[in-house]
């Protein structure tokens, strides 16, 4: 999952990294009246990839009517297979030197890498081809991170290796340097991110060090232990951030036979037919289905818990609909599943549950003890389900 610039700055704010003021938008109106705000900016495509730079993505407007112009120009382009629908305005920067600072994984080292090179901007790619000496790395130990002593010969090395660099003292660079990279790793750490990138890290004509750019990648394995982070993205967002729906990636991750729709009404149910079969009944009473989610026969507690985790991902999801027809599926599994997992997820929203066959009676009794009352029929589960969403979550 990738995160858009402006998302990716708010980290880095977090942590205390420097960056612009800056104000998304979605039209050339709301960038004019940013610039009106906040005087000469810059008007940034938001799309999930570098390089936007080079594909006419990046402008400088002096003015609120260049801004005006620039976010016209820029608004719905096409960059690199993604359309652009919104702009980041930030204060233009006076910059001096363009730095590249990243924080990533190298595989053959097994370890994680703190990039950095006063060769850096728009052209570092073609720095790192042709010109690899240019860039210098630490491998810092994962547990202790970068320590200030490291940073500092990281640094003497990465000026060396472009024989010097006069926009800053070094004792500055030395300074500044230690607490961004601190910073920026311990934030990879804390994100699980496979790319924590500033690119380029800005020296301001008065000195200052700044975040001109950043790209955040968080590794898909570990999107599960950032549950908010996918809620604030939601589906569409990260749906464009990965160029994959996310929620399905990580569906698939749990091996879940689960397929995103969109709606607001969660579906598990065990069996294909008759999860289209509760689709159709949820559709029949008005709903809309987020999902289809098969549990498939046989089912134990723990795969129910999962499923029900899977849907809270889903920010979308206003409500539960459970449908189990109970073969090799047995009820009271479904039932403890169901329990343990809205106990301990915290389950807020409603939830409707339909269960016959194996194990009916234990299941349903397992289930009224936990307060949660069944429903007799899935017609009436499917009403019922709406209805509790009511008309502001069921459109
Ligand atoms: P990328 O091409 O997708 O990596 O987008 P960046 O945010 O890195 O912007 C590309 C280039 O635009 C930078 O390397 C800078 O040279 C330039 N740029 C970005 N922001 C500013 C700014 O505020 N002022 C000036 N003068 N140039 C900027
Ligand atoms: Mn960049």
């Amino acid at each position: 999952m990738k995160l858009l610039e402006h998302q990716a700055k708010e980290h880095l704010r977090r942590v205390g990294i420097e960056c612009p003021t800056g104000r998304v938008a979605r039209s050339p109106q709301e960038a004019e009246k940013a610039a009106q705000e906040m005087g000469p900016v810059v008007v940034k495509a938001q799309v999930p990839i570098g390089g936007r730079g080079k594909a006419g993505g990046v402008k400088l407007a002096q003015t609120p009517a260049q801004a005006h112009a620039a976010a016209a120009a820029i608004l719905g382009i096409e960059i690199h297979g993604y359309s652009v629908p919104s702009v980041l305005c930030e204060e233009a920067l006076e910059i001096a030197k363009e730095i590249y600072l990243g924080v990533t994984v190298d595989r053959d080292r097994r370890s994680m890498v703190v990039i950095l090179s006063f060769a850096g901007g728009m052209e570092i790619e073609e720095v790192a081809e042709h010109s690899p000496e240019k860039i210098a790395k630490l491998w810092p130990d994962p547990f202790a991170g970068p320590q200030p002593f490291q940073i500092r010969e990281l640094t003497l090395r990465a000026l060396e290796a472009v024989g010097g660099d006069e926009t800053l003292p070094k004792a500055r660079y030395l300074a500044e340097l230690v607490p961004v990279v601190q910073r920026l790793f311990q934030l990879s750490q804390e994100l699980d991110a496979s790319l924590c990138e500033i690119n380029p890290l800005v020296v301001t004509k008065s000195g200052q060090v700044i975040a001109g750019d950043a790209k955040i990648e968080i590794d898909q394995n570990a999107e599960f232990r950032h549950h908010d982070l996918v809620r604030e993205l939601g589906p569409d967002a990260s749906a464009a951030t990965s160029g994959e729906d996310s929620l399905e990636v990580e569906a698939r991750r749990r091996g879940l036979t689960y397929v995103h729709l969109g709606g607001s009404v969660g579906i598990i149910g065990n069996g294909a037919g008759l999860v289209m079969n509760t689709l159709d009944l949820v559709k029949q009473h008005g709903g809309t289905a987020a999902n289809f989610l098969d549990i498939g026969g046989g089912a134990k507690a723990e795969v129910v818990k999962q499923a029900l985790e899977m849907l809270l991902l889903d920010p979308a999801v206003k409500g539960v609909f459970v449908n189990i027809f109970g073969g090799i599926t047995r009820g009271d599994e479904v039932a403890r599943g169901l329990i343990s997992a809205r106990d301990e997820l915290g389950l807020h929203l409603p939830l409707v549950v339909r269960m016959t066959g194996t194990r009916e009676e234990e299941g349903r009794q397992l289930l009224e003890e936990a307060g949660i009352t069944p429903a007799v029929s899935a017609a009436e589960a499917a009403r019922k389900i709406v209805e509790l969403i009511g008309a502001g979550g069921g459109g």
